[in-house]
C-alpha cells in the first residue's frame, strides 16, 4: 500500500509555477502529460490559446488535470480498505489512514473515540487569515460488508472507476484532500482555516457523530458536504428531504387456527389494516411519503399470529411537516381492540431546505464554475445526509459537491474519472470565496 505523502506527491515546480504564473499570465510551464486525460481533438486557435493562458482558473484546472493520476491512485487506496459502518475494526483502519493522509498536508488530526462504530476523524487546518473555518463534511463508512471487493473489485474501465463506496463517498474524501493540497500549492498556504470532519456512521443514521457534526458546524462559516453529485451532469444539492424511520409492532392473541379460530386475534390482519392507514399519509404533492418497506409476522400457517411488525421509511420536504407526520403515526388506533400497537422511532434527519444561506453558497459555486465556462446546476433530492443536520440548525450548507457517477449502494457504483479535476477546482474555489 502506498503511503506517499502529499508533499512528495506533487512536483516541486508546481508551487513556483503558480506564484509566478497567476500574476503574469505566462503559459503554464512544465505541465506533465496525463495519460488518463483524453487528448484534445482539435488544436486550439491562437485566440483560444491566449484566453487559456490569461485565465488563472484555467491554469488551476490544468494543474488539477495533472493530478488526476494521483487522485485515482488515492481513491483506489481508499476503496480497497473496506469500511462498513458495522465493522469497527475494519472501518478504524480507514479512519487511521485518512488521519495520516490529511496530517501529511499539515493538518492537525483529532480522533473522536466511539465504542460501537469506528472513531470519527477531525482534521483542523490553519489558514492565512483568522476567518471562521469552512467545514468539509463527509463519511468513510460504506454499506458494503467486508469481502465485497472480491465480487466488486476496484477498477477503471472506459473512464469510469468502479468499486464499493467509490461514489458514496470515498472519491468525495479524495476531493477534499486534493482541493486543500491545490490551495496550498497555489497560495503557499490555505487562505482561511478549514475543518475536515469524516464520520464513521453516516450510513446507519450518524447517531454517534451527529452532536460533533452540529458543534463543528456552529463554529464554521459554512458547511460543504462531499456526498455524490446529483445526476450525470454533476448538479450540487441545495435541498434534501428529511428522513424518519419507524417500527410498528402489533401484539395480537394466538390460537390454533383449526381448533380455536374464533379465539385468536391476528396480529397480521391487524397489521394489514395499519399498513393501509400508514399508506394514506402519502402526499407526494406536498413531498411527504411513507413506505412500509419491511413486514414480518406469524410463526406457522396453523397459528393465528400473535405478533407482526412493519418498518416504515418516512420522507418530508419541510421541517414543519415533521410534527404532523409523527403525530399521525402515534395516533394510529387498533382496528381490533384486542390487539395492541407499539410505535418506536421518529424523524432522524430534518429536511435540508433551500434557505437564503444555502442559495447564497450555491450562487458562489456557480460563480466559481463560470470561471471555466461550466454551468453548474442545482437539484433537490429525496435522500438525506449529514448536511440535513447542519442545514437544520441554520448553518449555510451546500451538498453534492463530491464525485459524479451512478449506482451508489449498488453493484455498478462508479464515478466518472474526467469529472474529478473540476470538482476539486469547485471545492477549492468555494473554500476561498465563502465569507
Ligand atoms: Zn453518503
Amino acid at each position: 500500500m502506498s503511503r506517499r505523502t502529499a508533499t512528495s506527491g506533487f512536483p516541486s515546480w508546481a508551487f513556483v509555477a503558480f506564484v509566478v504564473n497567476l500574476g503574469h499570465c505566462q503559459p503554464f510551464p512544465g505541465r506533465e502529460p496525463n495519460p488518463r486525460m483524453p487528448a484534445k481533438k482539435t488544436a486550439p486557435t491562437a485566440k483560444a490559446k491566449k484566453n487559456e493562458s490569461s485565465n488563472p482558473w484555467k491554469q488551476r484546472l490544468a494543474y488539477l488535470d495533472s493530478r488526476v493520476g494521483d487522485m485515482v491512485a488515492t481513491i483506489r487506496e481508499f476503496v480497497e480498505i473496506e469500511s462498513p459502518s458495522d465493522n469497527k475494526l475494519a472501518a478504524d483502519r480507514m479512519g487511521a489512514l485518512l488521519a495520516g493522509r490529511f496530517q501529511a498536508l499539515a493538518g492537525q488530526a483529532r480522533v473522536h473515540r466511539c465504542e460501537e462504530y469506528a472513531d470519527s476523524i477531525q482534521i483542523n487546518f490553519a489558514g492565512r487569515n483568522a476567518a471562521k473555518p469552512v467545514l468539509l463534511l463527509g463519511h468513510f463508512d460504506t454499506v458494503y460488508p467486508v469481502g465485497t471487493l472480491a465480487s466488486m473489485p476496484c477498477r477503471v474501465e472506459a473512464g469510469r472507476m468502479y468499486g464499493p463506496g467509490v461514489l458514496d463517498m470515498k472519491s468525495g474524501i479524495a476531493l477534499m484532500f486534493y482541493a486543500i493540497e491545490a490551495l496550498k500549492v497555489w497560495n503557499g498556504a490555505l487562505p482561511r482555516p478549514v475543518t475536515v470532519f469524516l464520520v464513521s456512521d453516516e450510513e446507519v443514521g450518524s447517531y454517534s457523530s451527529r452532536a460533533i457534526t452540529e458543534r463543528l458546524a456552529k463554529e464554521s462559516a459554512a458547511v460543504l458536504v462531499l456526498e455524490p453529485a446529483a445526476g450525470g451532469h454533476g448538479a450540487v444539492k441545495t435541498a434534501r428531504k428529511g428522513v424518519g424511520e419507524y417500527f410498528l409492532t402489533v401484539k395480537g392473541i394466538a390460537s390454533h387456527a383449526g381448533l380455536d379460530p374464533g379465539k385468536g386475534h391476528s396480529a397480521i390482519v391487524e397489521l394489514a389494516h395499519q399498513i393501509t392507514a400508514i399508506y394514506k399519509l402519502n402526499n407526494l404533492q406536498q413531498g411527504i411519503s411513507a413506505n412500509p418497506g419491511i413486514i414480518r409476522g406469524g410463526t406457522r400457517t396453523n397459528v393465528v399470529a400473535a405478533e407482526a411488525t412493519v418498518e416504515i421509511d418516512v420522507r418530508i420536504k419541510k421541517a414543519t411537516q415533521a410534527a404532523a407526520v409523527d403525530r399521525k403515526l402515534r395516533a394510529l388506533k387498533p382496528h381490533d381492540r384486542h390487539c395492541q400497537l407499539h410505535l418506536e422511532g421518529g424523524i432522524n434527519r430534518l429536511p435540508m431546505e433551500r434557505t437564503p444561506g444555502v442559495a447564497a453558497i450555491y450562487k458562489k459555486a456557480q460563480a466559481v464554475a463560470a470561471n471555466i465556462n461550466w454551468k453548474l446546476d442545482e437539484a433537490a433530492v429525496g435522500g438525506g445526509s449529514d448536511g440535513n443536520f447542519t442545514a437544520g440548525i441554520g448553518i449555510p450548507t451546500l451538498d453534492g459537491l463530491g464525485g459524479v457517477g451512478d449506482g451508489a449502494h449498488a453493484v455498478h457504483e462508479h464515478i466518472v474519472v474526467s469529472e474529478l479535476p473540476r470538482r476539486a477546482l469547485l471545492l477549492a474555489g468555494l473554500i476561498e470565496t465563502i465569507e
